[in-house]
């Protein structure tokens, strides 16, 4: 399987704030990761260095092998990286498919049709195979402000494959989502990888959600990586279960 991504030794310091403090792992071709651990170990930090948001202190980003670290975020979002942030990035006067198009912009298309599949490979065509696969045909014509909570959250998912066709990041997705749209949003994510192939990087503190989710976990502790494997593996951890499970 090919990286999609490599993080290595990474670390952001904060004057004598040790965000992340020597990270390391992968995302292969394919794969949905998570990326959990307390509140503060550093997870939208290395985030944020990752998509040139932060310049990282040390280490290095590759993307598809080739080295990306400290580029910026646009230049990031060329090569078909992005993510969403905690709070929502939606526009509330733009309607949900024109947000699509807006968030889909740098790619024209060609990339986006690697996702989206290759009919037609304009850019509205795209914003609405994407309404399609997070079915919002409904809403398609809304405006965004207009929508529930969730319904905003599941757009800014879909924003961020439109934006990140290669790999996106998605920084807590699910929060402050209520139950029934939690299961809307864990089965569209879901239908995004297996049906689409999409590669993404799940930040979460739902363990349910998460460990349902993804097919593989990375668990973070004060700015390190404590342990890394399938759910099902770093459920039993006892590392894990002290530091962050147990409590
Ligand atoms: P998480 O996303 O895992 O909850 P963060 O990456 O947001 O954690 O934060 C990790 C640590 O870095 C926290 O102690 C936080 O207060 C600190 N931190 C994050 N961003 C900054 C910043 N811009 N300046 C100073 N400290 C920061
Ligand atoms: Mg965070």
């Amino acid at each position: 399987m090919a990286r999609v991504l490599e993080v290595s030794g990474l670390r952001k310091h904060f004057g004598g704030i040790k965000a992340v403090d020597g990270v390391s792992f992968h995302v292969e071709e394919g794969e949905i990761l998570g990326l959990i651990g307390p509140n503060g170990c550093g997870k939208s930090t290395t985030f944020n260095c990752i998509l040139g948001q932060l310049a990282p202190t040390d280490g290095e980003v590759r993307l598809d092998g080739r080295v990306v670290t400290g580029m910026r975020p646009s230049e990031l979002n060329r090569l078909g990286v992005s993510r969403t942030f905690q709070l929502l990035q939606v526009f509330p006067q733009l309607s949900v498919r024109e947000n699509l198009i807006l968030a889909g912009q740098e790619h024209k298309g060609t990339m986006l049709s690697r996702l989206l599949g290759p009919r037609d490979a304009g850019l509205t065509a795209a914003a609405d195979r994407m309404i399609g696969f997070f079915k919002m045909s409904h809403l398609a014509g809304e405006k965004a402000g207009g929508l529930s909570y969730g319904q905003q959250k599941l757009l800014d998912a879909a924003m961020a494959f439109m934006a990140g066709p290669r790999l996106v990041l998605l920084d807590e997705p699910a929060g402050g989502v209520n139950l029934t749209m939690l299961g809307d949003l864990k089965d569209r994510l879901q239908a995004m990888n297996r049906e689409q192939g999409a590669t993404f990087v799940v930040i979460e503190h739902n363990m349910d959600f998460v460990m349902s989710l993804c097919t593989r976990v990375v668990v973070m502790a004060e700015g390190r990586v404590l342990a890394e494997g399938r759910p099902e593996e770093v459920r039993r951890n006892p590392a894990v279960i002290d530091a962050y499970l147990g409590h």
